[in-house]
């Protein structure tokens, strides 16, 4: 069942979400050849507490750390390590804030250093296809107008959209109704009204689609090895006017 949100409850996927964004923001700032993706998920679960929040990831069916950092190939649900941040490296940081019982989550990829044009690209298009996706997150249309476009504009850049991990909606949990597909035909799915939060969050691939699981039963990792990128929002359906971006400051 998808829940809407009445504004009180709005107003606290708010609070939660600018702190997700202040978060990333601070990060962003990290991001360096030499830091571990260790030390990196050290300063998000301190933020967080520092902030009277938890980090919602951390134990999240067992995951052991407050972000998920995923490098290169790796595509979602990295976990965070002694491993150094190298220049021409690509990391993609997606997190989560539980604040007075409501959650926010985002994610974003950085380049570190100066990386290859091929991965700067990755990371333009994988961000824009989050904006193409949005500009149907309005009542009139239905969730897979949302994917659809998501799709289109990826495929015509080139790349591809990874199908076995989608958005979702968001609110008192993380995971919510409904699945939020980034790929598929238009037209299809629940109707889109005010006071439904969702979590819109493309992965994309340089190459094919296909992804896999490593031994570590988390670090989701292309097939072909090719560089993916990921980039999310919770957003909140306004009505027939844009979304609110909860996760932007
Ligand atoms: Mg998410």
């Amino acid at each position: 069942m998808i829940s809407i949100k009445n504004a009180k409850q709005i107003e606290k996927m708010r609070a939660a979400g600018h702190l997700v964004a202040a978060c990333h923001d601070l990060l962003s700032k990290e991001v360096r050849p030499g830091i571990t993706t260790l030390e990196l998920d050290a300063i998000a679960e301190k933020f967080f507490r520092d902030h009277g929040a938890y980090p919602t990831f951390l134990g999240y069916q067992g995951f052991p750390n407050s972000i998920c950092a995923s490098i290169n190939e790796e595509v979602v649900h990295g976990i965070p390590g002694n491993r150094k941040l190298k220049e021409g490296d690509i990391i993609s940081i997606d997190l989560g804030a539980t604040l007075d019982g409501y959650v926010g989550d985002a994610a974003r990829t950085h380049a570190v250093g100066q990386v290859s044009d091929e991965a700067r690209r990755l990371i333009d298009v994988t961000k824009e296809s989050f904006f193409r996706g949005i500009a149907y997150a309005k009542e009139g249309y239905r969730l897979s107008d949302i994917g659809h476009a998501v799709q289109e504009y990826v495929e015509s850049e080139g790349f591809s959209v990874v199908r076995d991990y989608v958005g979702h909606g968001i609110g008192r949990e993380m995971h919510e109704d409904p699945p939020v597909p980034n790929f598929g035909k238009p037209g299809h799915g629940p109707r889109l009204v005010k006071g439904m939060c969702l979590a819109i969050e493309p992965m994309v691939n340089i190459g094919h689609y296909d992804v896999e699981v490593l031994d570590n039963d988390w670090t989701v990792v292309t097939r072909d090895g090719k560089w993916a990128a990921h980039y999310e929002n919770t957003i909140v359906i306004t009505g027939k006017s844009d979304p609110e971006i909860l996760t932007l400051l």
